[in-house]
């Protein structure tokens, strides 16, 4: 059945959350199908030929397109405000993709140097690898994005905020700085979430996801996306895809449009919760260097809910006592568990030092503010007092 995706554009948020780009098959079912298949059959070999030449536009093989695929492809479109998206097997291969698919040899990225520890190792040492030049600059400083973007660039790689360090970029003034140097701007917005902040609307170019955070959200499969232009998705995304193979299952693609159609209430509850738990924290002698957008002591809260509707899901601090205090701390925990992913409904906590960014030197994790105490929560939908009492019982311990 066709459905009207331009029309279903002027839907609102959460309509297009639960029913943006839903097809049915002729049994008209009412939940989204899964359409486990790698291939599709011609009536014809002529018919097969013209699949292949682009006459005829149909599904040809899942690795191009799949329907469950494009389900989740067409409403995260419509869910961002995007002209078009591909999805990916996991966030790693979206942010792979989306640098790897417009860069070459010679050219020039400009990253912030807060991010996410696999980020990392694709910008400084994987990119690098192809002869393509990477300049990180503190992303919190305006000064130093103009002194990097003074020059040609190809393109800007920002985490907004970053993982785990909660550092904010001026998405607005560094779009409008990479304008000018002709860069492409790639925003990974998996802190922010689809439904907290709009990295379009400032003037970036690509917008990248883990859909395996927020989006599934409750801890069942890995998933990615990268959104932007028709031009950029359909001459520069596609065929690295498409050649490449990175695709996202059709079975997984089937769990993220079920996350998608809950993401607003989860996300909403999620930011809830954790501006109690910071507040919370605020008032604990054992917490130093609290860092949440939401909170006015964050060193950008202003900056962060002008581009944020809300302080989103993560919450980190340190605890007195370095790297033995930090383990004290997490091994006390009753409730929350210890795990490296975020965005669930269940809260989880890391010790980012010795396990997502276990691969930088001291002095790199130094420069992001990643000490041996400090520690990632990332805030759960359980009750916000029992996570509160789990907190406060694992200081005192
Ligand atoms: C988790 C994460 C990724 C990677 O996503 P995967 O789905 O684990 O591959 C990329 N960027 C950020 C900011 C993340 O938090």
């Amino acid at each position: 059945m066709a459905i009207d995706l331009e029309a279903q554009r002027n839907w609102g948020l959460q309509t297009r959350m639960v029913r943006g780009a839903t097809t049915r098959s002729e049994f008209c079912e009412t939940n989204e199908a899964i359409f486990m298949t790698s291939g599709y059959v011609y009536e014809s070999a002529e018919e097969a030929e013209q699949s292949f030449n682009g006459e005829k536009d149909r599904f040809v093989y899942s690795r191009f397109r799949n329907p469950t695929v494009e389900m989740f492809e067409k409403r995260l479109t419509l869910i961002e405000g995007a002209e078009d998206c591909r999805a990916t097997a996991s966030g790693m291969a979206a942010v792979f993709a989306s640098l790897a698919c417009q860069l070459k040899a010679g050219d020039r990225l400009v990253a912030s140097r807060a991010l996410f520890g696999s980020c990392q190792y694709i910008c400084a040492e994987l990119l690098p690898r192809f002869g393509i030049k990477v300049d990180f600059v503190d992303g919190r400083d305006i000064e130093r994005w103009r002194e990097a973007l003074s020059r040609p660039a190809t393109a800007v790689f920002v985490e907004s905020p970053s993982n785990p360090g909660l550092e904010v970029i001026d998405l607005k003034a560094v779009c409008a700085l990479a304008r000018k140097a002709g860069a492409v701007v790639v925003v990974d917005n998996v802190f922010a979430t689809p439904v907290l902040q709009k990295p379009l609307e400032f003037g970036a170019d690509v917008v990248v996801y883990s859909a395996t955070k927020h989006i599934d959200g409750q801890g069942r499969c890995l998933g990615g996306a990268v959104l932007g232009t028709k031009t950029f998705i359909t001459e520069k995304l596609t065929p690295f895809l498409r050649h490449t193979g990175p695709s996202l299952s059709p079975f997984n693609a089937w769990v993220l449009l079920k996350g998608l159609e809950t993401l607003d209430l989860r996300v909403a509850r999620h930011c809830e919760n954790a501006l109690k738990i910071a507040h919370a924290l605020e008032e604990r002698p054992e917490i130093k260097r609290l860092l949440y957008p939401g909170l006015t002591s964050h060193p950008q809260h202003t900056l962060a809910m002008a581009q944020m509707s809300a302080g989103g899901s993560v919450v980190a601090f340190e605890v007195a006592g370095g790297k033995a205090g930090a383990f004290r701390f997490l091994n006390n925990l009753k409730l929350i568990d210890i795990s490296n992913n975020l965005g669930d409904a269940k809260s989880l906590i890391c010790h980012p030092a010795t396990t997502t960014h276990q691969r930088l030197t001291p002095e790199a994790r130094a420069e992001v503010g990643i000490t041996d105490s400090f520690v990632r929560l990332s805030v759960g939908l359980e009750n916000v007092e029992d996570l509160t009492a789990d907190i406060a019982q694992a200081l005192r311990a």
